[in-house]
């Protein structure tokens, strides 16, 4: 078996928490239900427990001899806001809220190497155990670090672990550098000047703008950016117009542009805010880009990705660990704490998307499956980092 045996006695409760913590989904900075579950365990198998850093952030800490060296281990607690479409008995309890991205699962992964790391102690310094709020798109994690998780929980690296459906369980998979993108969010609003869209000579037509601009953006990626970096722009959103028969005045289109390297997210916001106000201008119109930066990307230091690799490898076996994964234009606020510290981090198996079982999807659900295998992961991972000398 692949994983740590004693994990055997946590497992029925590892899954029931976690399908307690899925039918109760919280939204980002209202996890207060789910950090009372996890400040609870954690008080009861022994951990100190620190709550309050990022709102409903927690951080529990278990030490054990005379090494300073610390590891911090880090899980995300909070929900989508959408609607489950699964018909299991733990599906949501929370209208408009799901844990459609398996943090349900990476919360009890977390609690439950704190209850084994905690009745076994079989290392020398200091385990932090991290439980963030709000990693969609509330940026829980640059929040925790703003407010001082590293000065007040020193930690020599930390890791992180997600889901990845598609990816059979018992598989992690990790690479040095590059692992997830920036995500960076813009609107452009295009005011021409409508009228009878009978008579469209007599105005500036912004449906036909923003089509020319949403066209002239993908030539960004096709045409400024070097071919062997990464980069995508997507829109989200159009709004615009209210009747057949009117040309409206203004136009409002949304999205998400993903890239890696600074200099190539530098590139697009330029050449994005360039193709907008001169495409408006060519139509004898005005348009404005709003691009607002988001999570940085994510980059995993180079010893620390080998060295959970390793351990990986220990847990899952050597040929079901992939060191050196295609990186992801998926984001992550994770990207906060590599920034501050040493790190990794890992994607765990989560199974074939069986039926939709995709991240941010209606009928994904974490496998419960996959919980050992992480637990195992977490557990080995810290008593590794601080093995006795
Ligand atoms: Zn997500
Ligand atoms: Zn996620």
């Amino acid at each position: 078996m692949p994983i740590i045996p004693e994990l055997r006695d946590y497992l029925d409760e590892l899954t029931a928490i976690r399908r307690d913590i899925h039918a109760h989904p919280e939204i980002g900075f209202e996890e207060e239900r789910t950090a009372d579950i996890v400040a609870v365990k954690l008080a009861e198998w022994g951990v100190e427990v620190h709550r309050g850093l990022a709102k409903t952030g927690i951080v529990g800490t278990i030490r054990r001899g005379n090494s300073l060296r610390a590891i911090g281990l880090r899980a995300d607690m909070d929900c989508l806001p959408m609607q489950e479409m699964n018909q299991f008995p733990h599906r949501s309890t929370h209208d408009g809220k799901m844990h459609a991205c398996g943090h349900d699962g990476h919360t009890t992964m977390l609690l439950g190497a704190a209850h084994y790391l905690a009745a076994t102690r079989n290392f020398d310094g200091t385990v932090h155990f991290i439980f963030q709020p709000g990693e969609e798109g509330f940026g829980g994690g640059r929040v925790m670090v703003e407010e001082g998780l590293f000065d007040k929980f020193p930690c020599d690296a930390v890791f992180a672990m997600h889901n990845k459906p598609g990816f059979p369980v018992g598989h992690m998979a990790t690479r040095a550098g590059p692992m997830l993108a920036a995500t960076d969010r813009f609107d452009i609003r295009i005011k021409a000047r409508g009228g009878h869209a009978a008579y469209p000579h007599l105005g500036s037509d912004p449906f036909v703008i923003g089509a020319q601009i949403v066209m002239t953006l993908q030539t960004i990626p096709a045409r400024n950016i070097d071919p062997i970096d990464s980069a995508v722009i997507s829109i989200g959103l159009m709004r615009g117009g209210s009747a057949y028969n009117v040309i409206p005045d203004d136009l409002h289109i949304g999205g998400t542009v993903r890239s890696f390297r600074p200099e190539v997210r530098d590139l697009l916001e330029r050449r994005m805010s360039e193709i907008v106000r001169g495409t408006a201008a060519l139509h004898g119109a005005e348009a404005a880009l709003d691009y607002r930066r988001g999570y940085p990307p994510t980059i995993n230091h180079a010893a620390e990705a080998a060295f959970a690799a390793d351990v990986a490898a220990e847990i899952c076996g050597e040929e079901q660990v992939e060191r050196n994964v295609a990186p992801s234009m998926g984001g992550e606020d994770f990207s906060y704490m590599l920034l501050a510290r040493p790190g990794a981090m890992m994607w765990i198996g989560n199974g074939p998307g069986e039926g939709g079982c995709m991240l941010h999807n209606a009928r994904y659900d974490f496998n419960d499956t996959a919980l050992p295998v992480g637990v195992s992961f977490f557990a080995r991972l810290a008593e590794r980092f601080l093995e006795a000398k």
